[in-house]
Formats: C-alpha cells, structure tokens, sequence
C-alpha cells in the first residue's frame, strides 16, 4: 500500500499577501450585490450570487483563521497529486498550445512537483514555476527545474515577463483576486496567454446538491467561479477569452462526484478534510470502487454532456489573452469603483 506523502504547509510560506487581503461581500466577479447562501461548512456560509452565479465565502476568514486551517488542517497529497498532474498535462499543453502566440516562455504559479512544468519544458518552452511548499518545490528543481519557493509578488521581479502563465487549482484560495490578478498581469507580456482550471460553480452537483459538492471547503476555497462570473473577472481586468471548457478533474466522472458527495455527507468534522483527499487521491483505498463506479456512470456521463459539451463538468479551464490594460467603465485596476478605495 502506497501511503500518501502529505505536506503541512508552514505559516510562514502558505499565505501570500493577496489572500491575506481583505475583500467585500459583494460578488468579486460581476458586482452583483444579490446573494442567497447555498451552502453552509463550520461557521462560514456560501454564497451563491444571483447574477453570474459564482459563489463565495461568507464572512471572509480572517488572517488567523487562515493560518490556523492551513497548518492543522489542509494537507495536499502531493504524490496524488503528482500523478493526476502527469495524466493530463500532456492534454492541457496541447490546448495551451493551440491557442499560444508562440512556444516561448512559461510560468506556472502554484507548481507543486513540476509535473506540467516538466512536460512544458521538454516541448520546448522555456519555464518556471512558483510554489509556496518547500518540499514541492525542492522536488521540482530537483528534476532541473527553474522553481522559486515563495510568493509571486516576492520572486516575480528576478523571473522576467512570460508568454504564458499557468495555474491550476490555485485562484479558488485568494482571497483577493484583484491583487492576483493584477500580480498575473505583471508577469505577462502584452498578448500574453493565461490559462486557469479551477472548480466550476455550475457543476452538475454543485447545481443539484451544493451542500455536498466536493468543492465546498471552508475557509480553504474562497471563490467558486461559474463561466459566467469568470468572463466578467477576466475581462474586466484587460483579458480577452478565447477558450473557456470544462472538464472532468478529481471526479472523473457524475458517479465519483456523488461518491465523493456521499462521502463527505457521511464524513464530519475536523478529519473530514484529510478523509476526503484520502478518498479521492488514494487508488489502494478507493481506487477500486471508483474505477467501477467511473465505468457505469461513464454512458450517463456522455449522455449529459457532462465531459464538457454542456459546460456541466466540475472543473473550469479558461484560457485568455492579455490584451490590454485599459478597464471598462467603473473599473479601476480590475475592482469595482465603489470598492476601489
Ligand atoms: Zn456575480
């Protein structure tokens, strides 16, 4: 039996300075001030905004409650997720690829191992990768790799501008996506391609039963962005989109979602978190019955559209251009006027 290596991340590296920020109640993709809760995990309520349909964690976890979660709490198995990564980055390369200028340089933020960045770099591109777990990124430049632990406002000056920037399942954590996005657009060159995959708030099972949807984790996943609130943030700050999708991610298929539904109804309190990422990334455990279940629900799958024609999948991959810094009206650096004090 494999046992997971898991990483406690320390205080001192885990939170950069954008998810520390603070943020409003309002939704932080379209500006909507309408809101139901959809949700509900410990003390915090999600919110699912009535417009785009994004939602978002109510009240904002404060600096402590953050600090405290991601080191007693929020362990990563990154040898799980490793593995996923070397499944599909060969298919996210090539979709990068498709829609990039050219095959030059590439920075991915939040590169855990270096999985994506190792398949990048031996398709040609030039790379490198930001990662805030020592462990990870030590592994990663172990490989040869050109990874700086650390923060992107802190190690972006030395790395230069970048004809791609990547990064996967990271945006669901900052807290101000602003900030992020604003440190993102640094590091771009004009033209530049970014590319995201993130939860999508329209999943199926988000939709249909969101109290046990997978994603909803307090206070680690601060946003759930729907396609529709996605391409109100992107835009705002300057990007154009050329190709939004959505895929299938840790669940595979409806049947794992569920499954993994079940198991976080049937899962509560503090271990819940590490009980979930156990169920889901250790193939000795539950490998076996989600291999069975992915094979049935596959045909129920295909017929939904679930695998992306119906954008019901429960992962989000946006890819967009950095065209211009110029923002519509009421929008100052990517926020909203009455929120740009
Ligand atoms: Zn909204």
């Amino acid at each position: 039996m494999t046992r997971l290596s898991t990483v406690r991340i320390a205080p001192e590296v885990c939170l950069p300075e954008f998810v520390m920020s603070p943020v409003h109640i309002i939704c932080a993709s379209c500006g909507s001030r309408a809101s139901i809760p959809v949700a509900r995990h410990g003390k915090w309520t999600y919110l699912g905004c009535v417009d785009c349909r994004s939602i978002e964690l109510n009240p904002v976890p404060t600096d402590e409650e953050l600090r405290q979660y991601y080191n007693t709490q929020y362990c990563v198995p990154f040898d799980e997720y490793h593995r996923r990564n070397e499944r599909v980055s060969g298919e996210l390369l090539r979709s990068i690829e498709a829609s990039a200028r050219v095959r030059g340089t590439m920075l991915e933020i939040g590169c855990s191992h270096g999985a994506f960045l190792s398949r990048a770099q031996a398709a040609g591109w030039e790379v490198a990768g930001i990662e805030i777990s020592e462990e990870a990124a030590a592994n990663a430049r172990a490989q040869g790799l050109n990874v700086v632990t650390g923060r992107l406002e802190e190690s972006g000056s030395s790395l230069g501008d970048f004809d791609c920037v990547a990064s996967w399942h990271v945006i669901e954590h900052i807290v101000d996506v602003n900030a992020f996005l604003n440190s993102v657009k640094r590091h771009l060159k004009p033209g530049g391609l970014l590319a995201l995959r993130t939860p999508n708030a329209r999943a199926l099972v988000a939709r249909v039963i969101p109290q046990y949807w997978n994603w909803i984790e307090a206070p680690a996943h601060i946003r759930l962005f729907s396609p529709a609130g996605m391409t109100r943030l992107l835009e705002r700050h300057g990007f154009s989109l050329c190709c939004q999708s959505t895929r299938r991610g840790d669940a595979r298929t409806l049947g794992t979602d569920l499954l993994m539904a079940g198991a976080k109804l049937l899962v509560d309190g503090e271990a819940r978190n590490a009980d979930a990422l156990t169920f889901r990334g250790n193939g000795s455990r539950a490998g076996g019955v989600t291999r069975y279940t992915d094979l049935i629900s596959w045909p129920l799958d295909w017929i939904l559209g679930i695998d992306g024609r119906n954008m019901l999948g429960t992962e989000l991959f946006v890819m967009a251009n950095h065209d211009s810094v110029t923002l519509g009206d009421g929008v100052q650096d990517g926020k909203f006027a009455d929120l740009a004090q």
